[in-house]
């Protein structure tokens, strides 16, 4: 929780970042999708896919092997299966 609050203060700002941790409730899951949301708005869950156009694309933030570098967030389409970097 802390490194995910680290990444998104670095990314938001500290304002932001605050204002989203306190509309999510302290909800883990809820607080990393909204930060996605806010990062790449464009491309929120339920969005449209690229590649086959359906609109089950899914954000998620994820850790990268170095700790330095924060998090990355990934695209998923569950229909045709690939994935993207979201930045
Ligand atoms: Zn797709």
């Amino acid at each position: 929780m802390d490194e995910a609050r680290r990444t998104a203060k670095a990314k938001l700002g500290n304002e932001k970042e605050h204002q989203v941790f306190i509309e999510t409730g302290f909800n883990m899951d809820e607080y990393i999708e909204r930060v996605c949301n806010v990062l790449h708005p464009h491309q929120p869950a339920g969005g449209k896919c690229p590649h086959c156009h359906k609109h089950t694309v899914t954000v998620n933030l994820v850790q990268t092997r170095s700790g330095d570098e924060g998090m990355t967030a990934i695209a998923a389409c569950e229909s045709c299966e690939r994935t993207w970097t979201a930045n």
